[in-house]
């Protein structure tokens, strides 16, 4: 039996991770579960898998009677001390943005493990967070689904060198669309992915791509891997969730059924696979997969990622950062899609690069990066 906290339990991630502990009571056990602001959907969380603590960032008016069995913690750092007042094993970071590092940060200092999903806490403070694990000696197991596959590859490695890492992208929900519609995409088109059931930013994140871009960044941290041995190959399927390439030129892959209880699960279970009932790839069924290089004309936010990353220092702190302003602008409506790559570009033309040596030089480049795209985004935005 192994005690987990779920952080981000009532987003895409967190209740997929809490469908694997309701399947499996016996070998896990939610002791913490924390969440934004959604509490109406926490108090159903809190009342069905009743952990030892339970964190809202925004203080409800009231707790339920029937929920006062557990212990509340309420404000912005209410997840870091729910999280250490659990007592938890595993701690799965499944909130969303860089207002995860924290919780990853703490996580190395009071869990067993770490199962991380939150790219951006990698993104961000990947320098700091790696070299943190590795002097504590924790492990960080990947959730999101190219990384895990990767990680699932390198278990065959065997000591040879890998020479290159491909991760595949789905294309997300604009992939065939001409650039000059692109720009004027609506929210609604864009939360239309084809293969993923994910939250509203990652799902606009695979539409501009940034989320490839992204998860270069968080592949390059994991597995140190420079950027020049990380390619991108566009897979509309999401059957093949990414692949490693030897020196001999061999490429193994991992394959599934697009479906993040399998990433989720293989982190939660590490180094034993659960069993679990998810369809089963059916390969006549599927006749064919199909791949292509992703142009980079139409989705710019992929390129800039990958500059970022050569640049090193703060830029990948300030491409994140514009790019969860521009998101956010998005989602509200404020600017079309189009302008996303513009604002992260501007941010990136308009903060100076700077080194990181601190989680404060992170926070110090966020808060520039998003003071910069709010002036690229104009308005009162
Ligand atoms: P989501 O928006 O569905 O859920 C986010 C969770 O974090 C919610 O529980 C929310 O209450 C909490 N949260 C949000 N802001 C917070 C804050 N400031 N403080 C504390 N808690 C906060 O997001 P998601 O799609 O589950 O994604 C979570 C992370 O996992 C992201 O980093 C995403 O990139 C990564 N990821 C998601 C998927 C997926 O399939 N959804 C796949 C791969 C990676
Ligand atoms: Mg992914």
């Amino acid at each position: 039996m192994r005690t987990i906290a779920i952080l981000g339990a009532t987003g895409s991630i967190g209740t997929q991770a809490l469908d694997i502990v309701r399947r499996w009571p016996e070998r896990f056990s939610a002791v913490c579960l924390t969440a934004q602001s959604s509490s109406e959907k926490l108090f159903e969380l809190v009342r069905e898998f009743r952990p030892r603590c339970a964190a809202l960032c925004v203080e409800p008016e009231s707790i339920p009677e029937d929920l006062r069995f557990c212990e509340w913690f309420f404000g912005a750092d209410s997840t870091v001390r729910a999280l250490t007042a659990s007592g938890a094993q595993d701690a799965l970071c499944a909130i969303v943005g860089i207002a995860g590092l924290d919780a990853v940060w703490r996580a190395l200092d009071v869990c067993e493990r770490v199962l991380l999903a939150n790219k951006e806490a990698l993104v961000t403070g990947g320098d700091l967070v790696m070299r943190k694990a590795a002097e504590k000696g924790i492990p960080l197991l990947p959730v999101d689904s190219e990384h895990s596959a990767i990680f699932q590859c390198l278990q065959a490695r065997q000591g040879n060198p890998v020479r290159r890492l491909l991760l595949t992208a789905s294309g997300g929900a604009l992939r065939d669309w001409k650039k000059e519609d692109m720009y004027r995409a609506t929210v609604r088109d864009v939360l239309a992915h084809p293969t993923w059931n994910m939250g509203g930013k990652i799902t606009v994140d695979c539409a501009s791509m940034v989320n490839k871009g992204l998860e270069i960044i968080e592949a390059h941290h994991l597995f140190q891997m420079p950027a020049e041995r990380i390619d991108v190959v566009v897979h509309p399927q999401s059957i093949i969730h990414s692949m490693i390439e030897f020196e001999d030129g061999a490429v193994l892959a991992q394959l599934g059924m697009p479906d993040m209880r399998g990433p989720i699960g293989y982190a939660m279970g590490y180094p034993e696979r659960i069993p679990y009932e998810a369809k089963r790839l059916d390969f006549a069924a599927l006749a064919h997969l199909d791949f292509m290089a992703p142009d980079l004309e139409r989705f710019p936010c992929l390129g800039m990622a990958v500059a970022a990353l050569k640049a090193g220092g703060s830029m990948p702190v300030i491409l994140n950062g514009a790019n969860e302003a521009a998101v956010g602008a998005f989602l509200r409506e404020q600017i079309p899609f189009g302008r996303i790559p513009e604002v992260i570009d501007a941010a990136m033309q308009a903060v100076p690069r700077s080194e990181i040596h601190s989680i404060e030089d992170v926070y110090r480049a966020d808060s520039a990066a998003r003071a910069a795209a709010k002036s690229a985004i104009g308005g009162n935005a």
